[in-house]
């Protein structure tokens, strides 16, 4: 039986000690905690609140590669792409949207270089990238 504390009660794996001690068995993973924390509730009520709106599109995951900066491929669509039958000319004749499509290419892991060369990416696009390519630099990502 797990023992509970002021810990397990109120602190976050996630979102860290309450009482900002170094030691918390829940921030450090050594205990679970009981609850999801405030801070949890209102990651999952944003979350849920941008889910409900149609216009709304993940950005994947950014990771380094060989030194470069690629978004995370998604397994599963980079395997359909990779297996075919169709390739990215067939794909690119399939009428969707231009957000569509930068979901697409992220998710099958486009560089972020070539992601910003690709014809579909809008402006608003483009400057995110740069600030994800800036931020990284700035934490020596
Ligand atoms: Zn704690
Ligand atoms: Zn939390």
């Amino acid at each position: 039986m797990t023992r509970t504390n002021v810990h397990t009660e109120h602190c976050c794996l996630k979102h860290g000690c309450k009482y900002g001690n170094a030691l918390c068995p829940v921030a450090t993973g050594r205990q679970p905690q009981s609850f999801l924390c405030e801070a949890c509730e209102w990651d999952i009520e944003a979350t849920a609140t941008k889910a409900l709106d149609p216009t709304y599109r993940p950005m994947q995951p950014v990771i380094r590669v060989q030194g470069t900066l690629r978004f995370k491929a998604n397994p599963l669509v980079r395997f359909l792409l990779d297996a075919g039958p169709f390739d990215m000319n067939q794909l690119a004749a399939i009428p969707c949207s231009p957000e569509e499509r930068m979901q697409f290419a992220q998710l099958i892991g486009y560089s972020l270089g070539g992601y910003q060369e690709l014809s579909y990416v809008t402006t608003d696009e483009h400057y995110l990238v740069n600030e994800v390519v800036r931020v990284a630099k700035d934490r020596s990502l």
